[in-house]
């Protein structure tokens, strides 16, 4: 390494000069300049100026075995060397995306055996919603066409997946967003709409959300529901145990197809491998993406049931849709090493097992805590929402952006967490120790302290 690697401020006007981040407000970073991360390892990542920070976020949301694994580096030589691309069109195909279609349908229900692959969540997201439309139209019933996600969601940037994201400053960022044919109902976010309510009545209060958006369109022009089994960027938002179960009842009603965006909750998050298996949900679609190579190259699973790929392999004739990177071999490489640590080191049992817990309680021990109004978690995902007055849970005004500050200070302390609206959230790699767990929620104390 050259003095140069290290000088921050000159890597922060070359970044400033050319490099548009996303989701940034550039005219802001001007004023700041970027943090420069120069290496990782484990939970840790250090920046340009020798600072040492716990990734609280694994990244984001995706660097679950941590940072630094010599195993996933090798795979990907190995397989680059080998076959550094290879297309899957033209009725070619190779080895590790085979496998991969393989190990992952293994891993998931009975009646889930077919994978597509592209890079990211939100081509995912465009691939389900894609492939929602062709099936309902080989069944001859082109009518139903509306899809319906939920507020607060997100799913992606491109058209599609924005469309689906119930953010709207998203539908602010170009193009016409949201798309025709996407309703959103309301999310069970029970701090904000059923606080006094049982939580058990509250999750069929919130699902019953669904069939009346249902009735209120008609159940012949409704397609597909899409949904995270938890909501991850929109705050940590998780369901009470009944939400699930009714929701499934209604899908099923009405001949809706359920489409569940695993993205963020798959290979482990919840504590189990899957969010589908937390919730006990038998959904129809499912997105697979960030945790798959654990974020150590890009990769999205579309894994479709039998129903709806009977229908799209015997009915369809070719469907034209597909991306250049669809199952590059590095990234299915990278991703089977991953799931076979996983999987060998029982990462995601001894998560459940020895950080559930500790976390859950480093949650719970907010409760009492003057600024914070709700706190709650699934596995090792939790959020922490800072109110200006608990007992009515009012919000601070958004010109006090309150966590930004609070990011911001546990930043100054070593901490990434990150502010969704005034939800500080959280979301650990798999491999965190418990006594960083605790590290983790004393640093956020201090932050939350230094907020308001
Ligand atoms: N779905 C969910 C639930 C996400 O949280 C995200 C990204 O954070 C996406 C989809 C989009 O994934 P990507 O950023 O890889 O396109």
């Amino acid at each position: 390494m050259t003095d140069r690697d290290f000088d921050t401020q000159d890597w922060q006007v070359r970044d400033r000069a050319h490099y548009l981040h996303p989701f940034t407000d550039h005219a802001g970073l001007r004023q700041t300049g970027s943090r420069i991360a120069a290496h990782a390892e484990g939970i840790h990542v250090w920046d340009t100026d020798g600072n040492r920070m716990i990734d609280g976020l694994s990244g984001l949301g995706c660097v679950n075995l941590g940072y630094g694994r010599r195993e996933l580096v090798e795979a990907v030589a190995r397989e680059m060397a080998e076959l550094s691309y290879c297309p899957s069109f033209f009725r070619t195909s190779h080895r590790a995306a085979i496998t991969l279609a393989e190990t992952l349908t293994g891993l998931l229900p009975d009646h889930l055996n077919h994978v597509f692959f592209q890079s990211s969540g939100s081509e995912a997201n465009e691939t389900a919603m894609r492939l929602v439309r062709r099936f309902w139209d080989l069944e001859g019933r082109p009518e139903k066409r509306v899809i319906i996600a939920r507020e607060l969601a997100y799913h992606g940037s491109t058209h599609m997946a924005a469309s689906l994201s119930g953010i709207p400053p998203m539908y602010g960022a170009g193009g016409d967003v949201p798309l025709p044919g996407v309703v959103h109902i309301r999310t069970p976010y029970r701090y904000r709409h059923g606080r006094d309510m049982d939580p058990a009545e509250f999750g069929v209060v919130a699902a019953r959300w669904l069939e009346e958006k249902i009735l209120e369109i008609g159940p012949d022009r409704v397609a597909a529901f899409v949904a995270e089994p938890a909501q991850s960027a929109g705050g940590a938002i998780c369901p009470p145990e009944t939400y699930w179960p009714e929701i499934q009842r209604i899908c099923r009603k009405y001949d809706v197809l359920l489409v569940l965006d695993e993205v963020v909750m798959g290979f482990g998050r919840t504590g189990k491998w899957f969010g589908h298996r937390y919730y006990g949900i038998e959904p129809d679609l499912m997105q697979l993406g960030k945790g798959i190579t654990s974020g150590y190259l890009p990769l999205s699973a579309t894994v479709i049931s039998d129903r709806v790929a009977d229908v799209l392999i015997d009915k369809g004739g070719e469907w034209a849709h597909g991306y250049t990177y669809s199952g590059h071999p590095a990234c299915c490489a990278v991703a089977l090493e991953n799931i076979r640590i996983l999987t060998e080191e029982r990462i995601v049992e001894r998560a459940e097992a020895e950080l559930v817990p500790a976390f859950a309680a480093g949650i719970r021990s907010f409760v009492d805590h003057p600024l914070i109004g709700d706190c709650r978690s699934v596995g090792l995902m939790g959020g922490l929402e800072i109110v200006r007055d608990k007992a009515t849970g009012e919000a601070f005004p958004y010109e006090a952006h309150v966590g930004d500050h609070c990011s911001a200070e546990a930043l100054k302390r070593g901490l990434a967490l990150r502010a969704n609206g005034d939800t500080m959230s959280l979301m650990p790699p798999l491999v965190t120790t418990p006594d960083q767990i605790a590290e983790i929620f004393a640093i956020a104390r201090e932050a939350i302290d230094a907020t308001a």
